[in-house]
């Protein structure tokens, strides 16, 4: 099979035909038919996730749909041809946290694209299939899965699960890229008035017209205050969706008191994800400073049937599809920081 394969750090993908992957007893092989490309995957290929990354060379890919083309003997749920969507926080399905319904935080978390093989490719192996691979409902096209993961499941468990969004509630999100988008559209959907923060006037442009009731440019504009202002002392909620210093600052600045400061993007690994915080300021003023990873399988039902019935709509953010020698261009895009919307790859033949 086609595969785009990463044989070195911050150099261009391999393009080459490489083994299908093996099935085991309790996973299932999936013929790709999308994947989106990331910042998590450019943050991988930049080789700044190497604790976490399996040995090289290895294949990225982690916001996979398409067609189960074959499953191990001990897989009973999922069938040879049923479309799915792969959530990127795959677990174990036997743990206390899957257990309980928080797949998300699993004890034995494995992640296509990061901790075994991925989506860049024609055909993936996903473990532990009957736990997650989840079934994709007819009215869902594959691309619009692939806009689905890994940014807009992850914004939706951070903006409705985590963050707790209310109907009329002020939320500020941070930074206006897949995550924030995303976040913005849902806390729009939940009922939430939705102030976007970004340094791009076409990403601000973006977010007004995924529901942003005003947009911030802070390369200008102090935001804290500017959101202070706004919502006349502080949001209720507010998302850091990049994870930079300048932006958890910011955000946690952002909520007024007993606000909700939802972390959503990651910092660097190492020292440089060490970021000073004035925790007397939490204490307070009683602010909760949430952590929000991913999205356990057990919040898929609500997401699909809101997807399904266009309440909401993932395919809005992708405004590329590429093939397989186009995710290079994307990466350097994105060292750039010059990327707006979501790329999905559907062509996996060259
Ligand atoms: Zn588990
Ligand atoms: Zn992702």
């Amino acid at each position: 099979m086609k595969a785009a394969v990463l044989t070195a750090f911050n150099e261009p993908l391999e393009i080459k035909d490489v083994p299908e992957p093996e099935l085991t007893d309790d996973g299932a092989i999936v013929e790709v038919k999308a994947c989106g490309i990331c910042r998590s995957d450019w943050h991988g290929w930049k080789g700044e996730w190497t604790g976490f990354l399996a040995p090289l060379p290895m294949i990225g890919g982690h916001e996979m749909s398409g067609i189960v083309k074959a499953v191990g003997k001990n897989v009973h749920k999922v069938k040879v041809g049923d479309r799915v969507v792969v959530p990127f926080t795959c677990g174990d399905g036997t743990c206390h946290h899957c257990l309980e319904g928080h797949s998300n935080v699993c004890d034995n978390q494995t992640m296509p694209g990061f901790t075994y093989n991925g989506g860049f490719a024609e055909y993936a192996h996903v473990p532990v299939a009957d736990f997650n691979l989840i079934p994709l409902p007819e009215e869902v096209g594959f691309e619009q899965a692939a806009g689905m993961g890994c940014r807009f499941m992850t914004a939706y468990h951070g903006v409705l699960s985590v963050g707790q969004v209310k109907p009329g509630e002020w939320v500020a999100v941070y930074g206006a890229g897949g995550v924030g988008l995303s976040a913005i559209q849902i806390a729009t959907a939940a009922g939430a008035n939705v102030i976007a923060v970004d340094i791009a006037q076409d990403k601000l442009d973006f977010a007004t017209r995924m529901g942003a009731v005003h947009a911030v440019n802070s390369k200008d504009t102090d935001p804290v205050e500017a959101i202070k202002e706004i919502t006349h002392g502080g949001a209720h909620v507010s998302i850091d969706a990049l994870g930079i210093n300048a932006t958890l600052q910011s955000s946690l600045k952002s909520v007024q008191r007993k606000g909700r400061a939802v972390q959503i993007g990651m910092t660097p690994m190492g020292k440089e994800g060490e970021i000073p915080i004035t925790v007397n300021s939490i204490i307070a003023d009683e602010v909760s400073f949430l952590g929000s990873f991913g999205m356990p399988r057990s919040e898929f039902p609500y997401l699909l049937s809101q997807v399904a019935t266009k309440k909401l709509q993932p395919g809005d953010l992708v405004t590329a599809t590429t093939n397989l020698s186009g995710i290079i261009d994307v990466y350097n895009d994105m060292s750039n920081f010059n990327v707006n919307g979501v790329t999905v790859i559907t062509d996996f033949t060259s």
